[in-house]
C-alpha cells in the first residue's frame, strides 16, 4: 500500500475518547503526514522510536519504510489497539508507559543509533526535551512537532526576543532546524495554536563544553528568570564584574545578548 493510500482515523471513527490531559491532537492531514515522514526519511537498518503513536497516523507510514520501530505510548487504550491498527508486521515493539520516565538506553542494540520521532504531547514538551537530552549520545537525530511558539524559541538566535533558556540549552546539546509550520486544521481535535515540525541533531562533539554542566544549566536558568536585568544586576552576588569584563563580556549586557560560548565562559569562571 502506498503512503498516500493510508487514511488516518479520526478519534470518533476509531471509537476513542480523546484525553486532553495526554495532549491528544491526532494528525489527519495526509500531506502533512507525508512531509513529516519524508523529513525523517527512514533508511534500512535504522531503529526508529516514535513517542506518542496515538492512532497510528505517523506509525503506519513509518512502518512501511522501516524495519525496526519502537513506539512509546502512555495511553493504555491506544497502546492496546495499535497492533490491529497498524496491521502488525512483527517489527513493531510497543512500550506502554511514560516517555518522560523512559530509559532510552534500554533500546540500544549493538551500536545502532536511535532516530526519535513524534507529534509530541504539547503539555510536556519542555521536560520531555530535557529528558531526551540526557540520551544524546545514543540518538542520531529527532524529528518532532510542537507548538510553533516553542519551536521558534528552540531555534532562536541571540539578540532576538525568542532567545532564552530553551534556545541556549537545546543549542548547547544539538543543532536545531525549523522545518515547516502546521496549521491547527491538520489535527483532530484542532489545537488552539499553530504547530511546527523541527529537527534536532545532537552534537557528536560539542563545539563548546562547560566544565560543569549542572552549573552551566543553573546559571542559564538563573539569568533568564530575570531576563530584563543586566548581568551586573542578576549576578552581582555570584561573580566579580571585573572577571566578566576580562572575558570580553559586557556586564551591562542582558542574557539575550550572550552567545552559548559566552554562557559557557561565564559558567566556567564561577568555578
Ligand atoms: N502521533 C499521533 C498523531 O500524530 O496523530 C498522536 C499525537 S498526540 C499529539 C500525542 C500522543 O502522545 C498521544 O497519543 C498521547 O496519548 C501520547 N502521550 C502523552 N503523554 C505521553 C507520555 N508521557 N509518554 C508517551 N506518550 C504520551
Amino acid at each position: 500500500m502506498s503512503l498516500s493510500a493510508f487514511e488516518p482515523l479520526s478519534p470518533k471513527a476509531a471509537g476513542h475518547q480523546v484525553r486532553k490531559r495526554f495532549g491528544q491532537n491526532f494528525l489527519h492531514d495526509q500531506q502533512i503526514i507525508e512531509r513529516i515522514v519524508n523529513a525523517v526519511a527512514p533508511q534500512t537498518g535504522e531503529h526508529i522510536v516514535e513517542i506518542g503513536p496515538g492512532l497510528g497516523a505517523l506509525t503506519v507510514p513509518l512502518l512501511r519504510r522501516t524495519e525496526h520501530l519502537t513506539v512509546l505510548e502512555l495511553d493504555r487504550d491506544l497502546a492496546d489497539r495499535l497492533p490491529a491498527r497498524t496491521g502488525f508486521t512483527g517489527h513493531l515493539t510497543i512500550v506502554q508507559g511514560d516517555a518522560l520516565r523512559f530509559d532510552f538506553k534500554t533500546l540500544q542494540q549493538q551500536s545502532t543509533p536511535l532516530r526519535v520521532v513524534g507529534n509530541l504531547p504539547y503539555n510536556i514538551s519542555t521536560p520531555l526535551l530535557f529528558h531526551l537530552l540526557q540520551f544524546g549520545d545514543l540518538i542520531e537525530d529527532m524529528h518532532f512537532m510542537l507548538q510553533k511558539e516553542v519551536v521558534d524559541r528552540i531555534t532562536a538566535a541571540p539578540n532576538t526576543p525568542d532567545y532564552g533558556r530553551l534556545s541556549v540549552m537545546l543549542q548547547y546539546h544539538c543543532v536545531p532546524t525549523f522545518l515547516f509550520a502546521v496549521p491547527p486544521g491538520a489535527f483532530n481535535p484542532p489545537p488552539k495554536v499553530t504547530s511546527a515540525v523541527f529537527r534536532l541533531v545532537p552534537h557528536r562533539q560539542k563545539p563548546v563544553q562547560a566544565k560543569d554542566q549542572a552549573r552551566f544549566a543553573r546559571i542559564v536558568s538563573h539569568v533568564f528568570t530575570q531576563r530584563r536585568k543586566t548581568l551586573r544586576n542578576s549576578l552581582k552576588n555570584q561573580v566579580d564584574m571585573e572577571k566578566i569584563t576580562a572575558l570580553g563580556i559586557d556586564p551591562m549586557a542582558r542574557p539575550e545578548n550572550l552567545t552559548i560560548e559566552q554562557f559557557v565562559m561565564l559558567s566556567d569562571c564561577l568555578i
